[in-house]
């Protein structure tokens, strides 16, 4: 296979119709020529222009300074990365066709890294589409691909009649029309229609987009109601009691609260699908580990599943320290299960779960692996949901031993979705929110920081760790690359090792062997590390109350909701703690208007659910729900904010078409959501 193949897979580019679902992120306007003067800032343009000047320059850095002249005014065309070949392109008196943001300044205006080619040659017709894309995949490349996908894939209609008339003002577009159309778009549309995607062929799509979700929740739900889950209740001075007896503090309301809505939803007999979100620190395993009394309570087993190894160690190591003592007495015990184990403890493991002797198990993923067998699991608790597949969670249907019957399901989670939405949305999904942190928490203090003042920020880590607390210091997480995230760690680490003589300063990344892993933790969580320096896995779970100080580098790059859970790793103890944005404007001269509205929320909210709101008006709760929080897209193309009109539609027509329509429901959530699909699994 070709890297650009490889990276359409990447991409989740396999088929026709993936390609000729991929929408351009936005388009470029090639079919006209923009005189400099008819031109205002922050255009993207096209001139035409002879060259004046070419000249590199050393200051501030190495660049390629080309002046051009449209004959109606000047502009300055700059590259920090160029190539000899460029150079000679760029030639004075050579005319150029060059195309790329007008930035206005002090002197005149100036493009950095245009796209261009020889002047001259006939002018596209269509507005050329630029795709979302990731490294070693060219937009060349693409552009074909998604061409030939477009031409190939069948693209028959689905919606039914009855269903025809999506809401709007519009007259309903045929799938095929909108998608041509929005590939290749005349240049007479108005932009805005396609760049708000209120135009009638972004309508059509994002029709069909909710119709295929619905139809995917709905095959669920009703797959579930079939389904039987054991009734289970708390024994008077069981378990459940004793749990909350030894627990050295009391409950906040809002605990008391889920915990309730989750003991009434397992007194059913039929399965628990509820999500508990609360923000980080707002005491989820706790309640977690009452709701795992009452099924042990019950007699039956409980599972509690974390996305890491070392996540699910520092989540539950309190809260196996508060049941042990209480299980030993019935002869009960907790089982881990993790990827690491030794054969051999894994296996002794894997022998008290199936005799019903480990009342409670406690892993990762590795615990509904198949080797595993319960002999009677009925609640599984999965922290952090977002990061459980589809694919996961019917593996743990599989583990109940009796046809028919489904475990409950408890999903826990700090990135919290507001609840009306969830509601809408999740069809099939009850949500119980933890709104109250316990009391007694410090506010962490945000700083917003340039990168330049990187040598501030290192006379702080000194005299933090000089106070004796400890310091976190995450870097950034580059989408396109794992092996660049590692390099950055390292350097960093280097840096931070080299500038604080003295101070242990340990390194923690996602490649390194799960034994080395631990064995920085325990360095930094025992106090002896002063400093750990990591890629994103201390993202949720981490629990050092010492740890006083995090530094985000490159917090631009991050997802407010990632940023907000980062954070929630400092300010666990009595300690006032401080967490430092660290932001780069790359070449640019200032931070985009969008990374700068959300680096300032953090600075001024601790609260996740306020977060998460203005997460929603910067970025539209399509993204919010997206691709960037939990790595599979959930809506691509709806908003669920500007869209209820079509998102009720969608909840219409979805029961409407499963009845009378099955083949085409099953063809249309095949076609929008593949192998991703609850409903063509389930
Ligand atoms: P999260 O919701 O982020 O998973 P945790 O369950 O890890 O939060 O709880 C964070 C910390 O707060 C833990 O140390 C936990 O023991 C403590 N905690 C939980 N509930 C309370 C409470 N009601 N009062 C005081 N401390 C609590
Ligand atoms: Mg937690």
């Amino acid at each position: 296979m070709t890297a650009p193949q490889k990276a359409l897979l990447k991409l989740g580019l396999a088929r026709d119709i993936d390609l000729a679902l991929h929408l351009p992120l936005r388009y470029e306007d090639e079919t006209r020529i923009v005189k400099l003067r008819d031109a205002r800032e922050g255009d993207h343009a096209q001139i035409e222009a002879t060259v004046t000047a070419c000249e590199v320059s050393y200051r501030p850095r190495r660049q390629l300074l080309v002046t051009v002249d449209d004959g109606s005014d000047t502009c300055v065309l700059r590259f920090f990365n160029f190539y000899p070949s460029q150079q000679k392109a760029l030639a004075v008196g050579t005319r150029v066709r060059a195309r790329g943001e007008l930035k206005g300044g002090f002197l005149g205006w100036t493009m950095m890294h245009p796209s261009f080619r020889p002047a001259g040659g006939d002018l596209p017709t269509a507005l050329t589409p630029v795709y979302s894309t990731v490294a070693g995949l060219p937009q060349a490349y693409l552009r074909r691909a998604v061409l030939g996908g477009l031409a190939r894939a069948d693209l028959s209609d689905t919606f039914v009649p009855e269903i025809a008339h999506q809401p709007g003002r519009h007259k309903p577009w045929l799938l095929r029309d909108a998608l041509q159309f929005l590939h290749h778009p005349t240049p007479d549309v108005p932009l805005a229609a396609l760049e708000d995607r209120s135009h009638p062929a972004w309508q059509r799509l994002k029709a069909e987009e909710l119709l295929a979700q619905q139809l995917s929740q709905l095959q669920s739900k009703r797959e579930r109601d079939r389904l039987k889950a054991p009734p289970l209740g708390a024994a008077p001075g069981g378990l459940h009691e004793q749990l909350l007896a030894v627990l050295p503090f009391a409950l906040t309301a809002a605990q008391r609260r889920v915990g309730e809505e989750i003991a009434r939803d397992l007194l059913r007999a039929v399965p628990m699908h509820r999500l508990l979100q609360g923000d980080v620190g707002s005491g989820k395993t706790v309640v977690a580990a009452l709701a795992a009394a009452i099924a042990i309570d019950t007699g039956w087993q409980c599972a509690l599943m974390a996305p890491t190894e070392i996540l699910a160690e520092q989540h539950f190591r309190k809260l196996i320290g508060w049941l042990e003592p209480l299980l030993a007495p019935r002869g009960l015990r907790v089982a881990w299960l993790t990827g690491s184990q030794k054969k051999k403890e894994r296996t002794a493991m894997a022998a008290l779960v199936q005799s019903g002797e480990a009342a409670l198990v406690v892993g990762t993923h590795a615990v509904i692996q198949d080797q595993v067998e319960f002999k009677n699991l009925a609640l599984a608790i999965i922290d952090e949901q977002h990061r459980f597949g589809v694919a996961q969670r019917l593996a743990l249907r599989g583990k109940m031993r009796e046809e028919g019957y489904e475990p409950h399901l408890l999903m826990m989670s700090a990135t919290p979705i507001p609840r009306t939405l969830a509601m809408s949305y999740y069809a099939d999904l009850d949500v119980s929110t933890i709104d109250e942190l316990p009391p007694g928490r410090t506010p962490v203090v945000t700083k917003v920081i340039s990168e330049q003042r990187r040598d501030d920020i290192i006379e702080r880590i000194r005299a933090q760790v000089a106070e004796g607390r400890q310091v976190y210091w995450v870097c950034p997480l580059i989408e396109e690359s794992e092996a660049l995230d590692l390099t950055n760690a390292t350097q960093t680490h280097e840096a931070l090792s080299a500038a604080l003589p003295g101070v242990m300063v340990g390194l923690l990344h996602s490649r390194m062997p799960q034994a080395e892993k631990k064995a920085v933790m325990s360095l930094f969580t025992s106090g002896q590390m002063g400093v750990l320096v990591s890629t994103t896995v201390i993202e949720v779970g981490v629990d050092v109350p010492n740890a006083s100080l995090m530094v985000i580098e490159h917090a631009e790059r991050f997802g407010l909701s990632q940023l907000h859970q980062l954070r929630g790793r400092v300010g666990r103890g009595a300690a006032a703690s401080a967490c430092v944005l660290l932001y780069s404007t790359g070449d640019g001269p200032r931070l985009g208007e969008t990374a700068r509205a959300r680096l300032k929320a953090m600075a001024e909210t601790n609260d996740g659910f306020e977060i998460a709101r203005r997460d929603l008006d910067i970025r539209g709760p399509g993204e919010f729900l997206g691709a960037r929080q939990s790595g599979a897209p959930l809506l691509r193309f709806a908003d669920l904010a500007t869209d209820s009109e079509l998102l009720e539609w969608a909840r219409h027509a979805a029961p409407l078409m499963l009845d009378r329509y099955p083949e085409k429901a099953r063809q249309h959530a095949e076609r929008w959501l593949g192998g991703k699909s609850e409903y063509l699994k389930a």
